[in-house]
C-alpha cells in the first residue's frame, strides 16, 4: 500500500472514511508558505455520536478476545507503522512544517508503543489477596470501554499512538480527535490498523475543532475515560466537563521546565544538551528545557558557549517553522514582551523576515538577573530560552520549583550524590541527569502540579486505561 497525503480527509468511522454531517471542511495550511496542503472534515456533535456508536458496537467482541490474540494486532500495527514511517513522515512534514528528517524519528516511537503494549497485554494481571482460610479475594484489571483520545499538533502520530496502543491493548475501543492542524496522519494510522486486521469500530477518528468535536467527545455519556494532551487552557475545560460527569481523565499539559547546570558539570555535554533541550521541534515540545538555571560562578562562560553553539543552528534546516499561526503570533508577542521588559538578548529575538509567509523564528536566548520576568514563568512553545543565575543547590531548587508547572526538569553535574539529592527535590514528573529528554516508550511520563494528571507511557499507563475490580468470595 502506498501512503500519500490525500486532498481531503474525512472522519474514519467504523472502518471507513465518512464525510461530515456538516458537509464542511477546514483547510490545513503549510506552515512553510501558507499554501493549502489538504482539507479536513469539520465534525460536529452528530459525528461524535456516530463515532461512539461504532465504538460501542465493536466493544464487547474486542474486550472478550484472549489477550494473546488481541495482542497480535497491535504487534502488526507497530510493524506496519515502522514500514511506512517515511510516507507517514512526509504527511506530517507537510502539515506541521517539520524538516523531513524529523517525523520518521518520532514515528519510530509510535511503532514502539504498539510493540510494547502488544507484549505487555499478556503479562498484565491482577493479584490474589490473602485474607486467610475461607476466602478467595482477587483483583481484575478491566477495560473502561470507549476511550476518547484528544491530541495536539506538535508530535501528532507519536502522541496518537501513545494513547491508542495502551488503550486498545488493554481491551478498550477508541475515538480519537487529533488537532485540527495535523489530522491527516492519524486517519492514515486508522487505515493501516484496519489493514492489520483491527476490527471495524475499534479505532475511530473524528475530525474538527476542540470546542465543536473535542468537547462533544468528553461530554458523550458512553465515553468512559478521556486521555487529553494539550494546553493547560483546554485541559481545564476538559477537566471541568469531566468533573461534572465524574469521568476519569488523564491530562498531559504544558510545561516550563527547569534545566540546572552546576559548576562541576561537563560543559562539553551540558552546552549542546541544553541547546537541544529547547530547540528540538522549534521548541514545540511540552517538556522543553526553557528555564536554564546556571550556577553564578560559570554563568558568563556558559552563556558565551551557548551563544556560540546557537550561532551554528540553521532554522529551516535543523528545525522547521512554528506549526500554527497562533503559535507564531504568540512567540512574536513574547519577543515584544522581552523588549518592553528590557531583557538582555544574546541571540535571535525577532521573526525571520521572508517572502513565503513562513512561521520560522530564530533560536532566541535571553540572559536574566532573576526569575521575575514573564518569559521565565510562562510557556512560550518556541525555540526560546532564558538563562537565570543561581547561587547554590537550595537556590537552584527554589527557582526550579517556583512555577505552577511540573512536567520535566534536568540537571548537569559530575557529583552523583548531588544528582540524586536534587532529583528527589525537583517538583517534576521526570528528571533528566546529564542529558535532556527520554523518548523511551517504557518510561512513564506525566506532570506534577499544573502540568497534568495521571501518566502516559510505560506499564504505568495501563493502570490509567483500565479500572480495578476486587472480587471477594467466601469459600
Ligand atoms: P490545545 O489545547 O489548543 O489543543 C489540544 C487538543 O485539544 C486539540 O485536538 C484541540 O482541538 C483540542 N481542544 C481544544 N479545546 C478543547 C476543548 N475545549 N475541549 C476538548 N478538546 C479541545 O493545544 P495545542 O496548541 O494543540 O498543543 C500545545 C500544547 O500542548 C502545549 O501547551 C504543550 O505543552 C501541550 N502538550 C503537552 C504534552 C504532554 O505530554 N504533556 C505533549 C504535547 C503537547
Amino acid at each position: 500500500m502506498t501512503i500519500a497525503i490525500r486532498s481531503r480527509y474525512d472522519h474514519w468511522l467504523g472502518g471507513k472514511l465518512e464525510s461530515p454531517s456538516t458537509e464542511e471542511y477546514l483547510p490545513s495550511l503549510s506552515p512553510e508558505d501558507r499554501s493549502q496542503v489538504t482539507e479536513i472534515a469539520r465534525g460536529s456533535k452528530e459525528d461524535v455520536d456516530k463515532a461512539v456508536q461504532h465504538a460501542c458496537a465493536a466493544r464487547d467482541e474486542w474486550r472478550e478476545r484472549k489477550p494473546i490474540q488481541r495482542g497480535r494486532i497491535p504487534t502488526a500495527i507497530g510493524n506496519a507503522v515502522r514500514a511506512a514511517k517515511d510516507e507517514l513522515g512526509a504527511i506530517e512534514s507537510a502539515e506541521s512544517g517539520k524538516p523531513a528528517f524529523q517525523p520518521p524519528l518520532e514515528i519510530e516511537f509510535a511503532a514502539q508503543y504498539f510493540e510494547f503494549y502488544a507484549g505487555l497485554v499478556n503479562l498484565y494481571q491482577g493479584e490474589v489477596i490473602d485474607l486467610g482460610p475461607g476466602f478467595h479475594t482477587y483483583t481484575r484489571r478491566e477495560p473502561y470501554g470507549v476511550i476518547g483520545i484528544i491530541t495536539p499538533w506538535n508530535v501528532p502520530l507519536n502522541q496518537a499512538a501513545r494513547g491508542i496502543a495502551p488503550a486498545l491493548a488493554a481491551g478498550n475501543v477508541a475515538v480519537c480527535k487529533p488537532s485540527e492542524f495535523t489530522s491527516a496522519a492519524t486517519v492514515e494510522l486508522a487505515a493501516i490498523a484496519k489493514d492489520c486486521g483491527l476490527p471495524d469500530g475499534v479505532l475511530n477518528v473524528v475530525l474538527g475543532t476542540g470546542p465543536e468535536v473535542g468537547a462533544a467527545l468528553v461530554e458523550h455519556p458512553d465515553v468512559r475515560k478521556v486521555a487529553f494532551t494539550g494546553s493547560v487552557r483546554a485541559g481545564r475545560e476538559v477537566g471541568a466537563i469531566a468533573a461534572e460527569r465524574i469521568l476519569p481523565v488523564t491530562l498531559e499539559l504544558g510545561g516550563k521546565s527547569a534545566n540546572l547546570v552546576f559548576d562541576d558539570a561537563d560543559l562539553t555535554q551540558a552546552v549542546p544538551g541544553s541547546l537541544r533541550a529547547f530547540i528540538t521541534n522549534a521548541g514545540q515540545i511540552c517538556s522543553a528545557g526553557t528555564r536554564l538555571l546556571v550556577q553564578r560562578s560559570i554563568v558568563e562562560p556558559f552563556a558565551a558557549a551557548l551563544q556560540e553553539a546557537a550561532g551554528q543552528v540553521q532554522p529551516g534546516t535543523h528545525f522547521g517553522p512554528l506549526t500554527t499561526p497562533d503559535q507564531y503570533d504568540k512567540v512574536c508577542d513574547y519577543f515584544q514582551v522581552a523588549e518592553r521588559e528590557g531583557l538582555e538578548l544574546l541571540a535571535g529575538g525577532k521573526p525571520i523576515a521572508n517572502d513565503q509567509g513562513s512561521y520560522l523564528v530564530p533560536v532566541t536566548i535571553y540572559k536574566l538577573e532573576d526569575e521575575s520576568s514573564r518569559l521565565a514563568n510562562e510557556e512560550i512553545f518556541g525555540p526560546v530560552v532564558v538563562i537565570i543565575p543561581f547561587d547554590d543547590e537550595d537556590d537552584a531548587i527554589r527557582i526550579a520549583n517556583g512555577t505552577n508547572y511540573g512536567l520535566a526538569a534536568g540537571l548537569w553535574t559530575r557529583d552523583v550524590s548531588r544528582a540524586h539529592r536534587v532529583a528527589a527535590k525537583l517538583e517534576a514528573g521526570q528528571v533528566y541527569v546529564n542529558d535532556w529528554g527520554n523518548p523511551a516508550v517504557e518510561a512513564p511520563f506525566g506532570g506534577y502540579k499544573g502540568s497534568g494528571l495521571g501518566r502516559e507511557k510505560g506499564i504505568e499507563a495501563l493502570h490509567h486505561y483500565t479500572q480495578l475490580k476486587c472480587v471477594a468470595m467466601k469459600l
